[in-house]
């Protein structure tokens, strides 16, 4: 019986540490909150690189052209209760950037946006989070407009359990065609938008948006239940910066 309690607790206290502190986007466990919810999440209040931004006040100069290595992947997607996460099998597309090569490990999805360009809020954003060897964190950021239904995202909603945590597999995604055509973009330093809102995080936002049908941002918006966009945060003195 003891043993069984004390088995019981260890599985528990293992589990709620693998999972984090529960957060959210409304009420207690709202972003207003996120930083005393938990000592790990402190920065996301402490923190003066904090993501997302208002992009604005921009610096242009000669940046490095972005080198983007997308193509067909397989994985898998989930709604994760926090988002609809899109996760590769074997990291094999990625992005150089300053002669260092970034691996795609996921991408996931806010609606309303959570980055602003000029203050202007998009129905959504898609997050493309890459490491490089040394574990550091670059996300590319697009940006969705309503328009024209989008072919890559029709095909993910249709392998997409709107059930949390129900994954499913799929084989030859090309997500190429989620990216604007024109690849000029925004650079800033910032972090990771959720907890535990970790700083240092490389940021390439698209200045050119792609399109998602009505229809679409309403799905994204019903398997959501409510927004799951961060308050922008202040920018403390940080540069942003486009190419030419
Ligand atoms: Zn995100």
């Amino acid at each position: 019986m003891i043993k069984n309690a004390i088995f019981l607790a260890i599985l528990t206290t293992s589990s709620s540490v693998l999972a984090g502190v529960h957060w959210g986007y409304e009420g207690p466990e709202g972003p207003e909150n996120w930083g005393k919810l938990s000592a790990e999440y402190q920065i996301c209040q402490t923190g003066k690189n904090q993501s997302p931004i208002n992009i604005n006040h921009i610096q242009h100069a000669k940046l490095d052209k972005m080198e983007i290595h997308y193509d067909q992947i397989d994985g898998n997607i989930v709604n994760n209760g926090h988002t609809i996460q899109v996760s590769e099998n074997d990291n094999s597309d990625y992005i150089v950037l300053d002669d260092e090569k970034y691996f795609l490990n996921q991408f996931h999805f806010h609606t309303p946006s959570e980055n602003q360009i000029e203050r202007k809020t998009f129905p959504a954003e898609c997050h493309f989070v890459h490491t490089d060897k040394s574990g550091n964190l670059m996300v590319l950021a697009i940006m969705f407009e309503e328009g024209d239904s989008n072919p890559v995202v029709d095909k993910l909603f249709s392998i997409l359990d709107d059930e949390e945590n129900h994954p499913n597999n799929f084989a030859h995604l090309d997500i190429s065609a989620l990216l604007p055509v024109q690849k000029h973009y925004y650079r800033f330093s910032g972090s990771l938008t959720t907890p535990p809102c970790s700083e240092g995080v490389i940021w390439n936002v698209m200045a050119q948006p792609v399109t998602l049908s009505k229809a679409q941002i309403d799905r994204f918006e019903k398997v959501f239940k409510h927004h799951n966009n961060r308050p922008i945060q202040p920018l403390n003195g940080r540069l942003i910066v486009a190419d030419e």
